[in-house]
């Protein structure tokens, strides 16, 4: 199986690019973001307590994610590999996943960093905000979010890069053109 992390700061293309990866490797994805966003909009529980911590620009606790986590993955029958999109966000979700992978005879082919300067990540985040109305992008939030991203989740780099499974991606670019260098890294796998 091709088990996939796509790392990056919020705003630097994960979504987009994991769909096209998606789209072309046939792999399940699982958005840790978008598991919470339809909790919430479902009113359950899960939901009621994501909403206070995204509001926020704050993480979920790790325990709470890394069930939710296990709970998809093992939904997934008959999969060639999964993409890993937004989580993990802490060196304790990554040591989670590492071993959850590992009960199952798995493991993390690559961690993609896309990326992407502070002021391109605010710019795009800002933009997202008022096409979607996605209520953590506003420019209160996102700056929490980067502070959170840089202390809890850039740690992560040189953990996958101890784990040897680390890859640069220059998240500054056309789509495709970040897509063709993605691509040309599987590829070598
Ligand atoms: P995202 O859509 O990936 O930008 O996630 C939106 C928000 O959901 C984040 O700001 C966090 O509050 C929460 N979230 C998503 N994934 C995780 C995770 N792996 N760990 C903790 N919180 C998360």
């Amino acid at each position: 199986m091709l088990n996939i992390v796509i790392f990056g700061a919020p705003g630097s293309g994960k979504g987009t690019q994991s769909a096209r990866i998606v789209e072309k490797y046939g792999l399940n994805h699982i958005s840790t973001g978008d598991v919470l966003r339809a909790e919430i909009k479902n009113g359950t529980e899960l939901g009621k307590t994501a909403k206070s911590y995204i509001d926020n620009g704050q993480l979920i606790p790790d325990a709470l994610m890394i069930d939710i986590l296990a709970s998809v993955f093992d939904s997934f029958k008959d999969s060639k590999g999964v993409i890993f999109d937004g989580f993990p966000r802490t060196i304790a979700q990554a040591e989670a996943l590492k071993t959850m992978l590992a009960e199952r005879g798995q493991e993390v082919s690559i961690m993609l960093d896309l990326e992407v300067p502070e002021d391109e990540l605010m710019t795009r985040l800002i933009k997202r905000g008022q096409e979607s109305g996605r209520a953590d992008d506003n420019e209160e939030t996102i700056k929490k979010r980067l502070v959170v991203y840089h202390s809890q989740t850039a740690p992560l780099i040189d953990w996958y890069k101890n784990d040897g499974k680390y890859c640069h991606i220059n998240g500054l670019g056309t789509m495709e053109g970040i897509f063709a260098d993605i691509c040309s890294a599987i590829d070598k796998l």
